[in-house]
């Protein structure tokens, strides 16, 4: 077997691993939690039980007993053959992925003031995998970097010019490898090459965002300097009227307060008062639960009138696609949303979008419907592998 490819997601409490053969084929997924605490555990997905990180549960222990683990399964013999990163910032340097050199390193280091709370513990991750594999190329792929083909009109906010030059201030746009993704296995369902192809590319899950694609390319998305901004997400707000921060301000609270509830107390979560997940939600709202109702509703217009919105930026449309965690199983959200939006044309068939679209192929519009509607599972580490595999291997300079 050849060497595999190693996927690292680094969070700043968590260590996300996965492993795909140079064929695309996943091999094992791997979680590290509570990282850097004395309850910092590794869990195989599919697999009951867990086992404590020794030392100090550090992101480095927690990778080297990973690499231990997969030895043991005879997953990996001496070392992979290339290893993606996912990083969430890469500012307006990083176009596409980059095979990672000193310089690359401090590219992602000077993105750190956009993203502050992602950047840095993505680096430590790379640095740990490069202490563990100095000879193994390592290429690292930019939740951004999709959404650089952004025309102007779309990325700039309505505000003086000096806070772009100055500060960077403008919109980024974040999911990038999941739209990607999405464009690229929408356009082999639809059996079009990829740079004829135009959606508008729906992610739900905890953080939800929507991209209007034209041709293969981001040409509009809803998050923007932050990912705070756009859709009703699990615990963020989306859009809010920015003259919140002054009414709120004036009620006595605090930026870092105001910042805190839009990300963390907000959304699904504010809106029902009981939780983000959207599973629990709908079947409270069965029940009659007020709060779970308000916020499925809530969440569903918003989606609605971004997607109505993401039409500004396209000619044509060959599909709406649904993907992410609350967008690829919740039936129920999919109806709700397409509900507002007879006027684009667009209809489901019940029983294939209960279904989920698996038992039809990813399709799930009505007959009469203007535009396909799909349902893609997303696989954000395989765009990283695939990455890894073209950056790393195949144009290693
Ligand atoms: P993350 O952004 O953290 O990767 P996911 O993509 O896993 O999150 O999405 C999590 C969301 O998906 C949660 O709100 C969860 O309730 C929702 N979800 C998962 N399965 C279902 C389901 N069967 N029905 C409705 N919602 C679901």
């Amino acid at each position: 077997m050849d060497d595999p490819i190693l996927v690292v997601n680094c969070g700043s409490s968590s260590l996300k691993i996965a492993l795909f053969t140079c064929q695309d084929e996943r091999l094992i997924n791997i979680l590290a939690e509570n990282l850097s605490t004395p309850t910092a555990r590794i869990r195989i997905s599919g697999e009951s039980g867990s086992t404590p990180v020794s030392g100090g549960g550090s992101h480095y222990e927690a990778l080297n007993e990973i690499i231990g683990l997969l030895r043991q399964r005879g997953l990996i013999a001496d070392a992979p053959a290339a290893i993606g990163h996912r990083v969430v910032h890469g500012g307006e340097t990083f176009k596409e992925p980059s095979l990672i050199d000193a310089q690359v390193l401090d590219a992602i280091r000077s993105c750190s003031a956009l993203a502050p709370l992602h950047n840095p513990v993505n680096l430590v991750g790379i640095e740990a995998a490069q202490q563990l594999f100095p000879g193994t190329p390592q290429v690292a792929v930019f939740d951004t970097a999709f959404h650089q083909t952004l025309p102007e009109h779309a990325y700039w906010y309505g505000v003086p010019q000096r806070y772009y030059r100055d500060w960077g201030v403008r919109r980024y746009g974040f999911h990038g490898t999941s739209h990607q993704f999405m464009a690229e296995e929408a356009a082999r369902l639809l059996g079009k090459p990829v740079s004829e192809t135009s959606l508008i590319s729906a992610h739900l899950g905890n953080g939800c965002s929507i991209t209007a694609i034209r041709d293969g390319k981001s040409t509009d998305t809803s998050m923007g300097l932050t990912p705070l901004e756009g859709l009703v997400m699990g615990t963020r707000s989306g859009d809010v009227d920015p003259g919140l921060f002054d009414f709120l301000s004036k009620k006595g609270l605090a930026i870092e307060e105001i910042n805190r509830v839009l990300n963390r107390e907000s959304g699904l979560l504010g809106l029902s008062g009981e939780t983000n997940d959207m599973r629990t939600l709908a079947q409270l709202a069965e029940e009659g639960h007020a709060g779970a109702r308000l916020a499925i509703e809530v969440f569903c217009f918003r989606l609605a009138r971004y997607i109505g919105a993401m039409t500004a930026s396209l000619s044509s449309l060959d599909a709406l696609v649904f993907t992410g965690g609350i967008g690829e199983n919740s039936a129920l959200v999919r109806h709700k949303t397409l509900a507002h939006l007879s006027l684009l044309g667009l209809t489901l068939d019940e029983e294939r979008n209960r279904g989920n679209g698996r038992l039809s192929e990813c399709r799930i519009e009505g007959n009469a419907s203007r535009y396909p509607v799909l349902v893609i599972p997303t696989n954000e580490e395989l765009v990283i592998a695939r990455a890894a595999v073209t950056h790393g291997l195949q144009n290693p300079t």
